[in-house]
C-alpha cells in the first residue's frame, strides 16, 4: 500500500498533510497536479512549502503535469462527437468538467497507476464538507478524510498554519482558492481578482474575448454575465468601495465551494 497525500496548495489539504506528517502517520508522496493556471503567488507557496517539507520531513513535493495546460485545453477542438472540430472554451461551470478530469483525476490516477501497488489517498475536505466524502471509482485506491475525522473546520486549519509559518497569503484575497480562471469561483472571488490582480484580470478578459472570436463552445465563464459586464459593475462597486459607501451587489451569487482543489 502506498499513501498518498493529495495538495492542491489550499490551505485544507496543506494543512492535513503537515498534520499528517507531524503525527507520523504514513505519507509516501504529496502530489500537486498543476493545471497551468495557479496563481503566481501559489507557485511561490508551493516552492517554499516543498522545500519546508523536505527540511522537516525529508519529503517533498511530487509535481505532476498533464499533457496540455487550462488554456490549451479551453483552446483545442473537441475530437469527437457531433461538437468534432468546435473549440471546446471554458470549462462546464457545473458538475465536473474536462479540465477536473484531463488535468487532475486523469493526470493523479495515472501517476498511482505506475505504483503498481494499491493507494490511500489523504483528501483534505473540511469537517464542514464531510457530505462530500465519497469513494474513489477506481479499485486500487481508497480514499481517506483526515480533516473530517479530526473535526477541523477553516478556522483550526488556518490557525495550524500560522502557527507553522506557513500561511499562504492568497487568502488574505481569497476564502478558497484554484486556479486564477476557475469557472467555479464566486463573484467574490471574480471581484477579488479584477481589485487585486489586474493584468491576471485583463488576461481573464482575453480568453474570454479569443473564445468569442473563435466562436468556442462555451465563451464566458459564467453563465449569467461575461467578463465585460461583471467589469462595470465591479467598477462601479470599487467606486462606493473606496468612497466607504455600503454597497449591497443584490446578485444573489452563490455559496460556491467546490473549485476542485
Ligand atoms: S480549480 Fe476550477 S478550473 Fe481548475 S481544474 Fe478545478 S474546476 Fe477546473
Amino acid at each position: 500500500m502506498k499513501y498518498i497525500a493529495s495538495i492542491s496548495g489550499g490551505q485544507d489539504s496543506t494543512a492535513m498533510t503537515v498534520r499528517l506528517l507531524e503525527l507520523g502517520h504514513p505519507v509516501d508522496y504529496i502530489v500537486f497536479c498543476d493545471t497551468g493556471n495557479e496563481f503566481p503567488q501559489m507557485y511561490d507557496y508551493l516552492k517554499r512549502l516543498d522545500k519546508w517539507l523536505l527540511k522537516t520531513y525529508g519529503i517533498g513535493i511530487t509535481f505532476l503535469h498533464a499533457p496540455k495546460t487550462l488554456k490549451d485545453l479551453c483552446f483545442s477542438p473537441f475530437t469527437k462527437g457531433k461538437l468534432k472540430g468546435q473549440v471546446r472554451g471554458m470549462p462546464y461551470s457545473s458538475s465536473m468538467s474536462f479540465c477536473t478530469r484531463d488535468l487532475k483525476k486523469n493526470v493523479s490516477e495515472r501517476f498511482y497507476k505506475g505504483l503498481k501497488d494499491d493507494v490511500t489517498q489523504y483528501i483534505g475536505y473540511v469537517y464542514r464538507e464531510k457530505n462530500r466524502k465519497h469513494q474513489s471509482d477506481k479499485e486500487y485506491i481508497i480514499n481517506i478524510f483526515p480533516l473530517i475525522d479530526w473535526q477541523w473546520n477553516e478556522d483550526t486549519v488556518q490557525s495550524y498554519l500560522k502557527s507553522k509559518t506557513l500561511y499562504n497569503h492568497l487568502y488574505d484575497h481569497y476564502t478558497r482558492t484554484g486556479c486564477m480562471f476557475c469557472p467555479k469561483q464566486s463573484l467574490d472571488s471574480w471581484y477579488a481578482l479584477f481589485c487585486n490582480f489586474p493584468d491576471l484580470w485583463n488576461e481573464a478578459k482575453r480568453w474570454e474575448h479569443d473564445a468569442i472570436k473563435q466562436n468556442a463552445h462555451i465563451k464566458h465563464f459564467r453563465s449569467d454575465y461575461s467578463l465585460l459586464d461583471l467589469e462595470l459593475r465591479f467598477t462601479q462597486q470599487k467606486k462606493k468601495q473606496d468612497k466607504q459607501v455600503t454597497f449591497d451587489l443584490k446578485w444573489n451569487d452563490e455559496q460556491v465551494s467546490c473549485m476542485c482543489g
